[in-house]
């Protein structure tokens, strides 16, 4: 594990484990203001991380729709949400 490091993102690695740790808080809003520019700093130059956010809402959302009884506007409203996220992620 700490052989690979030593490959390529090494400098930047930190800051994604610690924007990682912080995605799920992120996700469900319950981040302090600072902490959430700092995630939406970070992904929007970290194209890694933008692909773990993005899928982390996914899988959020997913369990969510299975979780609960949503009226279905509110289904799609959240889907189109998904949609734009997954197409900036690319
Ligand atoms: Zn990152």
């Amino acid at each position: 594990m700490s052989r690979l490091r030593l490959h390529g993102f090494a400098r930047s690695s930190s800051e994604c484990e610690h924007v990682r740790e912080l995605m799920s808080d992120y996700v469900d809003g319950e981040l302090e203001h600072g902490e959430q520019a700092r995630v939406e700093r970070h992904v929007a130059f970290c194209p890694r991380c933008r692909t773990v956010l993005s899928n982390l809402r996914l899988t959020l959302s997913a369990l969510g729709a299975l979780g609960s009884s949503r009226t279905r506007g509110e289904d799609d409203a959240t889907e189109a949400a998904l949609r734009a996220w997954r197409d900036r992620a690319d």
